[in-house]
């Protein structure tokens, strides 16, 4: 959004640079005051033909405010992050069987 204001901005600014300062202000002015009354002709145009707001805002989901709450997850998950369910011997870690009845130790 911010970036989008800047490039906006450096257009308005484009070949004034080296001006002195009131050129440069009268400039911008200017120009800002020809973008807005085209963009206010385009507005109206719009709402004339039915369609009350830019088709660009109304679909792009990114310009939608973030629901309140917990951020969503971006963590990355491994193998690590896997939740073993099954039970496992303490002495082999094999399943099927607990440290009482391990095969791998000698039982007297
Ligand atoms: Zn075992």
């Amino acid at each position: 959004m911010t970036s989008n204001l800047v490039e906006s901005q450096n257009n308005v600014y484009k070949g004034t640079r080296g001006l002195p300062i009131t050129a440069i202000v009268k400039a911008s002015y200017y120009r800002l005051a020809a973008l807005f009354a085209k963009r206010g002709h385009e507005a109206a145009a719009r709402v004339n033909s039915g369609e009350p707001f830019s088709e660009n805002i109304m679909t792009d989901k990114s310009m939608r405010r973030e629901k309140k709450g917990r951020p969503p997850i971006t963590r990355i998950r491994t193998e690590m992050d896997d939740v073993e369910t099954e039970r496992r011997c303490g002495v082999c870690r094999m399943p099927g069987h607990s440290r009482k009845n391990c095969i791998n130790i000698r039982h007297q």
